[in-house]
């Protein structure tokens, strides 16, 4: 049994190993970036080595600096996580090469089912389905172009080197077909320096469908089931749940069993995740399941299988590798319950997703479901990773009860400054239509109007805001004051400060209870920066959490009351803007200093001009 472990990866999933590790008596090794040594993974390993600096290619990404460490710390096994060197065949090869065990699939494994289009000839060679579409060599215009034409549009060019959603297009109409392959051949060489594509039927109602399978060196293949990720953006999965919905008991049988086969095609070991794409326009049905690609290593999602099989797959993955046979039979596997996956990013809905990155001054996550994540509150969300906060991942005994329980996990999340899609994922776990399971990879741009949470605060944002700020004692009214409930309830009209404009409210019984910190307001998953009117708020404005203090509206700068150089405090008032009569306050979101200015006193700024820039304490 291995006895010692180096993780190469970093955030919550080198937390998520280390965890499993010590549960089992094994001795762990973190390796970090120079901007990671504060990190939680970091911290819980029994020991870390500094590989390099901030750059992934520097770093996580170095596989001589991690065997290195490896050696130096007489580490027994390397377990790669997701991303990173997870899918790199010359790594495996390298670690069990340097005599330490790979914590993986075998290298020929990885690289049977490393270029889409090679694992796709695989597969049909073992008689399993694929989508129809062109896999030649012939990556002339004329002929993909003709191919094309041939199998019917939509069609979808991707980069046979492809991943993360990356290196994809969906095609329309022929007369498309030649500028779309020029840009995602550029892309596909900027990204994966392989500019060769492959073609293939675009599935209308596409649902993306996964199998979770593991194998062992003893000959042994099973299935744990399988996950729908069809809540995607931009082909990134969002929302993960396991099982999928409308899945009968033969089209499962069939799905799982073609997803064992395709393994044992590759003589697989390890745990891996069998792609498949669905045309669900009549509900699941197993010969309208098409394989799409294998994902040779943990998954990002596969917390949604352990909640529905009571099975750690780190132990399994470590097990395996330590030569043992699976844990369980096929026959001792079944599902219990219904389990979901929310991923909780550093991004802002309401700026089209743009990253979010910064401090996290303020940090929590729901109680009652899991929450995976490799950051706590004081560390940074860099701009050189992952924006990925955590994952938010509830349990329940029906589809329903676990969709119950993920939105409300996703609307408890509060975070600041940095912006985050948990109002977003919240909207999205309660929609009827995701309630109803009528789910498909279109599902969230259709109903994006529904699921971004609109720029402005909702009356539910304001009502509580208003009485956050009421004056205390006595603060709620209406709790204090118990004849206010005999009559008609009696209405309030206060001024507040919310989101960095100014709102009349009328306050009314029974609004939300207001959970606040430091002048900000959490409720459904939003984060509003909120005050008494006119005064200083602490937090920047919306979508700048970086230190950026930018103007909400179109206006002049009619007072500057700091400097290039200054140190500031949080909650000091900074500049002053006005815009049709109306005069507004910005404030220091956190303790600094001025590192720049960028406007004069009297100068006419637009909505969204940076003023200056703060440089945030250490
Ligand atoms: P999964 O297939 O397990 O659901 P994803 O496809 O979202 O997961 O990505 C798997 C891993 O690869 C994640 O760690 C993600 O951060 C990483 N990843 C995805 N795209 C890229 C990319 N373009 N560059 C580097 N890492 C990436
Ligand atoms: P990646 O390596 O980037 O994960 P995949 O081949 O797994 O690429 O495809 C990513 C996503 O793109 C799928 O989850 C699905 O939403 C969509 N997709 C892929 N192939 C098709 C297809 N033939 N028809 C419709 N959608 C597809
Ligand atoms: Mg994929």
């Amino acid at each position: 049994m291995i006895d010692s472990l180096l993780i190469a990866n970093r955030g919550e999933i080198a937390r998520r190993i280390i965890r499993t590790a010590k549960r089992l008596g094994i001795r762990t090794i973190a390796v970090h970036s120079e901007i990671d040594g504060d990190m939680p993974f970091v911290r819980e390993a029994d020991e870390a080595v500094c590989i390099g600096p901030a750059p992934a290619k520097d770093s996580y990404l170095s596989a001589d600096s991690i065997i290195e460490a490896a050696m130096r710390t007489g580490a027994k096994a390397i377990h790669p996580g997701y991303g990173f060197l997870s899918e790199n065949a010359e790594f495996a090869e390298r670690v069990t090469a340097s005599g330490l065990i790979w914590v993986g699939a075998p290298a020929a494994s990885i690289r049977a089912m490393g270029l889409k289009d090679a694992a796709k000839k695989r597969m049909i060679a073992a008689g399993v389905p694929v989508t129809p579409g062109y896999l030649g060599e012939d990556q002339s215009d004329e002929r993909l172009q003709r191919e094309a034409d041939a199998i019917g549009y939509p069609v979808l060019i991707k980069a046979v080197a492809g991943g993360g959603g990356k290196g994809m297009r969906r095609v329309d109409s022929a007369a498309e077909f030649p500028a779309s392959l020029a840009s995602c051949r550029r892309e596909a060489v900027a990204a994966f320096g392989d500019e060769r594509v492959l073609l293939e039927k675009y599935i209308l109602s596409p649902r993306h469908i996964e199998v979770q399978v593991f194998g062992d060196t003893h000959g042994n293949v099973v299935h744990l089931f399988e996950r729908d990720c069809s809540l995607q953006r931009r082909h990134q999965k969002v929302i993960e749940e396991a099982p999928a919905p409308g899945m009968d008991a033969s089209t499962r049988e069939a799905v799982c069993q073609t997803a064992v086969q395709a393994a044992r095609a590759v003589d697989y070991v390890g745990a891996g995740t069998i792609e498949f794409i669905a045309d669900a326009s009549e509900g699941l049905r197993a010969d309208r399941i098409w394989f799409m690609e294998m994902n040779t290593r943990l998954q990002v999602e596969h917390p949604v299988t352990e909640a529905i099989t009571g099975q750690d797959l780190v132990e399994w993955q470590i097990l395996v590798a330590s030569g043992e046979p699976l844990p369980l039979r096929q026959e001792q596997l079944s599902i219990n319950g219904w389990a979901m996956e929310a991923r909780l990013y550093a991004e802002n809905p309401s700026t089209g997703f743009l990253p979010s990155t910064g401090r996290l001054s303020h940090l929590k996550f729901p109680e009652g479901v899991r929450v995976d994540s490799g950051v706590e509150e004081g560390n940074e969300i860099s701009a050189y990773y992952d924006p990925m906060i955590a994952k938010l991942i509830a349990h329940g005994a029906t589809r329903q009860e676990a969709a119950r329980r993920s939105a409300g996990a996703a609307a408890g999340v509060e975070v600041w400054p940095v912006r985050t899609n948990a109002a977003f994922l919240a909207r999205t776990l309660d929609h009827p239509d995701f309630r109803a399971g009528t789910v498909d990879t279109g599902f969230i741009e259709r109903h994006a109007a529904d699921l971004i949470p609109p720029a402005e605060p909702s009356e539910r944002v304001l009502q509580a805001a208003a009485r956050a700020i009421l004056p205390k004692p006595g603060g709620d009214i209406w709790t204090t004051g118990n004849g206010f409930r005999m009559n008609a309830p009696p209405s309030r009209e206060i001024g507040v400060e919310v989101g960095g404009a100014a709102y009349r409210v009328e306050l009314r019984y029974g609004g939300e209870p207001a959970v606040t910190d430091a002048g900000v307001l959490f409720l459904d998953g939003e984060a509003w920066p909120f005050g008494p009117p006119r005064a200083g708020y602490a937090g920047g404005s919306a979508g700048h959490s970086d230190g950026a203090i930018v103007a909400p509206m179109p206006g002049r700068v009619i007072a500057l009351m700091v400097a290039k150089g200054d140190r500031v405090t949080r909650g000091q008032p900074l500049a002053v803007i006005e815009a049709m009569k109306m005069e507004q306050t910005l404030s220091a979101p956190f303790d600094g200093v001025v590192s720049e200015m960028k406007v004069l006193a009297e100068a006419q700024v637009v909505e969204g001009s940076v003023l200056m820039q703060l440089e945030g304490d250490q």
